[in-house]
């Protein structure tokens, strides 16, 4: 292959020359020990190479090999339970090869040459295939049905497909098309900084339901849909992702940990297999797929590691999964793009980021979507992507999460202040928001009952209320308020602590189904509406407030997923408290 020098080396950025035959994007080989880099910027026959491993030693007149190939990952069995760094290196096999410290220049494929996979064809020779289309299946693990896809772009008469044990480069199926015979393998490859292509994104229209029901009631978001958590420290958002990566509808969790300090990069990896996914019992890694960058590890692979992330999302969501992707933390990868745009020389814009933030974070965000894959099925997936930013000292007006914000469309506040006060989860029902709410409230009343959104826009009511009130009772203490909003007061309070608060370590509080989040609002606003009607007949506010049922009311989230008619009980009990001759 053609090969430039390098003239310059500036940390993980160097600059080569005689590169004329060069593509932008594409992958060389610097040195002879074979560092793996990425040019991103050509000038003439002078390339910029952003270098995915440490550079150290490096110097002037050293070789730069071309590889012709984009930077690409390998797609095929052998991804679930993987856990690689930011350019797909499987980082078990590496630590197996070079010890703790990997050293530079180590290759290893991203999927295992040797390990034997048991296809099963689900078509039969002769049949006519097109791009996308399922033409075989291996149980991956015990969760995963992994589907093997014709790769975009191939179409024709399978001409031979067979069934047994192979390894990701063995022909499992032979395909005829216009141009020639292509052979078929379980390993597909894509660059990852291009999307793959699907047949038709469709609308928001369903709901990523979570159990978690500040999110699912108020905060929703939609397959196929973004959201974005800010993490002040100890607010809560490592509890906040592990209930999503066990709880969203969703058949698929990828794990893009962009290098917060080293540790807790390792916290992670060391958390997510000791997770139990709650629908199988096994460990949540039978269905997830780890991309890992700490950072001590070299700044350019974690650029890189998002869009490894979302590519191997992308390929289970076209297998017709419904795939959840979380990126933590965007920040960290956003000072990657600093550093390396800092490095280029380019003109910075805000606090020293590239102009460009903006549109690179869009360009990931916008990978996510609920489309029609490719293939003669029409089949369904959904790509749902979650970001996490780490705003220095939680200021929401930093550039990185104001231009996430321009993006996604739903931010689920975290408030340092609610944790601080135990209030979990520490989502600010003031400042978050979904821009889902309206589009999916047909959902919920299918899938509920219309009065679902009836009683969310109640309580959000109450709550806000509540925020007004407060200010007054600031002033001149809560016996001032008139015992109408003394009851507004009580039942913001119920929604705050009986609904609102939830325990992700207790066993049945950790998950709450949408039936269960309708009953138990249904509870709360049914005895407001009920202890009005007292006070209409002259009942004292102190008496309603001592009524036994509040304490029913309170302990309804304990109650399991078996028990609704408990609830059932209770609201006839609750409407059972109204005065006698009352019409209601
Ligand atoms: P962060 O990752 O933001 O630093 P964590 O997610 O580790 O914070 O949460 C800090 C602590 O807060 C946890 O150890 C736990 O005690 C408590 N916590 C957070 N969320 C919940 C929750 N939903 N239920 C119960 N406790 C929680």
């Amino acid at each position: 292959m053609a090969e430039g020098r390098i003239i310059k080396v500036s940390g993980p950025l160097v600059v080569a020359e005689g590169m004329s035959q060069a593509k932008m994007y594409e992958v060389v080989r610097v040195s002879d020990k074979r560092l793996i880099g990425e040019i991103i910027e050509l000038r003439g026959d002078k390339a910029s190479i952003q270098v995915y491993e440490e550079t150290t030693g490096l110097g002037p007149g050293e070789p730069v090999y071309l590889t012709g190939a984009p930077l690409s990952v390998e797609l095929g069995p052998g991804l679930i339970e993987a856990i690689y760094d930011g350019i797909q290196r499987p980082l078990d096999v590496l630590v197996a090869k070079v010890g703790d410290r990997i050293t530079r220049g180590v290759e290893a494929f991203s999927l295992d040459r040797e390990k034997k996979w048991s296809f099963v064809p689900v078509v039969e020779r002769g049949a006519l295939v097109q791009e996308g289309d399922i033409i075989g299946t291996v149980q991956e693990t015990v969760v995963v049905n992994h589907k093997i896809m014709i790769p975009p772009g191939i179409n024709g008469k399978l001409v031979e497909i067979k069934a047994g044990d192979f390894t990701v480069t063995d022909v499992v199926a032979k395909v005829e098309t216009a141009t020639g015979v292509k052979e078929i393998t379980m390993m597909q490859k894509w660059p990852v900084r291009k999307g793959r292509p699907y047949k038709e994104k469709l609308s928001p229209t369903q709901l990523m339901s979570t159990g978690q029901r500040v999110i699912d009631t108020f905060f929703p978001v939609s397959k196929g849909g973004t959201a974005c958590i800010p993490g002040p420290f100890g607010s809560g958002k490592t509890v906040v992702q592990h209930q999503l990566a066990k709880w969203a509808d969703a058949d698929i969790i990828v794990y893009v940990g962009c290098g917060e300090r080293g540790n807790e990069m390792t916290d992670v990896l060391m958390e997510f297999p000791e997770l139990h996914d709650p629908r199988t019992g096994e460990t949540l890694m039978k269905r997830t797929v780890l991309v890992a960058n700490t950072s001590d590890m070299p700044v350019a692979a974690r650029e890189a590691s998002i869009y490894t992330g979302i590519t191997i999302a992308e390929y289970f969501r076209d297998m017709g999964y419904s795939v959840a992707i979380m990126a933590d933390s965007s920040s960290r990868w956003a000072e990657a793009l600093r550093e390396i745009s800092g490095r280029l020389e380019e003109m910075p814009g805000e606090e020293g980021y590239p102009a460009y933030l903006g549109t690179r974070l869009a360009d990931f965000y916008e990978r996510a979507g609920r489309v029609i894959a490719l293939g003669s099925d029409n089949r369904e997936g959904a790509l749902t992507a979650v970001g996490a930013v780490s705003p220095p000292g939680g200021d929401l007006s930093e550039p990185v999460t104001q231009a996430t914000l321009r993006i996604v469309k739903v931010f689920w506040g975290l408030d340092a202040s609610l944790a601080y006060r135990r209030h979990f989860p520490a989502i600010n029902w003031l400042t978050s928001y979904s821009l889902y709410t309206e589009r999916l409230s047909e959902y919920f009343a299918e899938a509920v009952t219309p009065e679902f959104n009836k009683l969310r826009i109640e309580c959000m009511r109450f709550l806000q209320e509540e925020a007004e009130l407060e200010e007054i009772v600031r002033l001149v203490g809560v016996d001032a308020l008139s015992p109408k909003d003394q009851l507004t007061m009580e039942t913001a309070r119920s929604i705050r602590e009986d609904y609102l608060h939830q325990n992700a370590f207790h066993e049945v509080d950790t998950y709450t189904s949408l039936q269960k989040q309708y009953l138990m609002m249904k509870a709360i606003i049914k005895f407001d509406e009920v202890a009005r009607l007292q006070m209409e007949q002259g009942i004292s506010i102190k008496k309603i407030l001592a009524d036994p049922l509040r304490e029913q009311i309170a302990r309804i989230k304990y109650l399991a997923e078996t028990d609704l008619a408990k609830i059932e009980a209770l609201l006839k009990e609750i409407a059972a408290r109204v005065p006698d001759g009352v019409e209601v």
